[in-house]
């Protein structure tokens, strides 16, 4: 469900049309819907609650750093989940009280480490012995008890992609399965830690509540085998992971979810951490284009867009579906014909669909690709030297640019020529 309709043939976020903020920002761009975003996090939030779930919806972040993207969600209660200290920075500065901010990752660094124990957030999850003893020194050194979960691998196959599946024993993430009372003996010797959770998260765009329940079940065992070794555990924290329909999937509904959660955990007696991302904000945003031109190869059409695979790398990194609807409605009696969408960056990997049939277009039209708002400005780079994709959110009959496109100035006044160049004509 989401908030972008065509209303009288021409396609709308929310009260706003896209060829009016396209007019006024330029393409491309990045469009997120408020009402979209806050409809998916109320029904997971009224999900949970009707489960029985004492739960805390922590937005992870990575997913669309965006400040205002995090702002909506926190002026709802969402906490956040970081996995870097940039992530920490745009929590807190978004508003999110550190007290609703869990610190995953596998590479955390002394100053990230650091910071995080300054900013006095919820919980740290730690994924290694090493970070353990490093977090220890570091809490003490700061007269600190901080609250740690042990991200524990479950060898669960999420089966997604996998580019996005991190659950199994041969990913880098968590501590595996047979270490796992080990590791918690060390952190409840330790000092300046207070062992009170357990986390796990098992892989992204999971499209089936079974890998869910068989993680579940095994958290469940591990909690009691750690109450017995007098580790007081009175957290989980369950990971993101819910799926969304980009081609036609049915994932998981959020009350399924919350049901499988409240029936193989509900009992523990545990407060509940959920860390959705695509979830909350995937179908509320697109990327919208304008059609370059239309080039005809030997044995195909190639439908020219001004978004890239640095706008929106989905495509390129996990041969991703996106559906590319017209903004103007195309009408029933046109026939839509098989083409190539591609973007102009040097790569053959720059294509965004293949022999997917289109209405007909021309240059100047504007195209959208749906689902966009996860992983998609988060992942945006300069790539071939195109500014960063600017991010427009709609609320009602209102639009804001919540990122500025950088001009071709500010973009190129990050680099610096040497000071043994600096004489050249184009010196500085
Ligand atoms: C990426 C990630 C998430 C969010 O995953 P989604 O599939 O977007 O819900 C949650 N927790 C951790 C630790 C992650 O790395």
């Amino acid at each position: 469900m989401n908030h972008f309709d065509y209303q009288d043939g021409v396609l709308f976020a929310e009260g706003v049309s896209i060829p009016r903020i396209a007019a006024d920002v330029g393409t491309p761009f990045y469009c997120y819907s408020t009402a979209t975003i806050e409809r998916h996090y109320t029904v997971l939030a009224e999900s949970l609650a009707a489960a029985g779930l004492k739960a805390t919806i922590c937005f992870a972040c990575k997913a669309n750093p965006n400040l205002a993207v995090i702002r909506t969600l926190s002026r709802l209660g969402a906490g956040a989940d970081v996995v870097s200290e940039g992530e920490l920075r745009r929590a807190l500065a978004a508003g999110v009280p550190a007290e609703r901010i869990v610190f995953s990752g596998v590479g955390k660094t002394r100053d990230e480490l650091a910071f995080a124990i300054e900013s006095g957030i919820m919980q740290i999850n730690v994924e290694s012995e090493p970070e353990l003893l490093m977090l220890s020194e570091l809490a003490t050194a700061a007269g600190r008890e901080i609250e740690v979960a042990i991200r524990v691998n479950p060898d669960v196959d999420a089966n997604t992609h996998a580019k996005i599946t991190t659950g199994k024993k041969e990913n880098k993430f968590g501590i595996e399965w047979t270490r796992v009372r080990e590791v918690y003996a060390i952190a409840r010797a330790l000092p300046g830690l207070v062992p009170v959770a357990v986390a796990c998260h098992i892989g992204s765009q999971l499209t089936e509540i079974g890998p869910f329940r068989e993680a579940f079940l095994r958290l469940r065992d591990l909690v009691q085998v750690l109450r017995s070794d007098g580790t007081d555990i009175r957290r989980l924290d369950l990971g993101g992971g819910l799926g969304v329909p980009y081609d036609g999937e049915t994932p998981p509904s959020p009350a399924a979810y919350a049901g499988a959660i409240a029936e193989t955990l509900g009992d523990l007696g545990c407060s509940v951490l959920v860390e959705p991302g695509r979830l909350l904000v995937g179908n509320a945003g697109l990327l919208v284009s304008s059609v370059v031109r239309v080039k005809t190869g030997a044995t195909r059409t190639f439908v020219v867009v001004d978004a890239a695979m640095n706008d929106l790398m989905r495509p390129a990194l996990y041969d991703a579906y996106h559906a590319i609807h017209p903004v103007t409605e195309p009408s029933a009696e046109v026939e839509a014909v098989p083409v190539d969408i591609v973007g102009p960056v040097c790569e053959t990997g720059d294509t965004f669909a293949r022999q997917r049939p289109l209405p007909p277009v021309q240059a100047g039209d504007l195209l959208v690709f749906a689902t966009a708002g996860a992983y998609g400005a988060a992942m945006a780079s300069t790539y071939n030297s195109r500014p960063l994709v600017p991010e427009v959110m709609v609320n009602g009959n209102r639009f804001a640019v919540v990122r500025v496109r950088p001009s071709y100035e500010e973009m190129i006044a990050f680099d610096r020529l040497p000071d043994w160049q600096s004489d050249t004509k184009t010196g500085q």
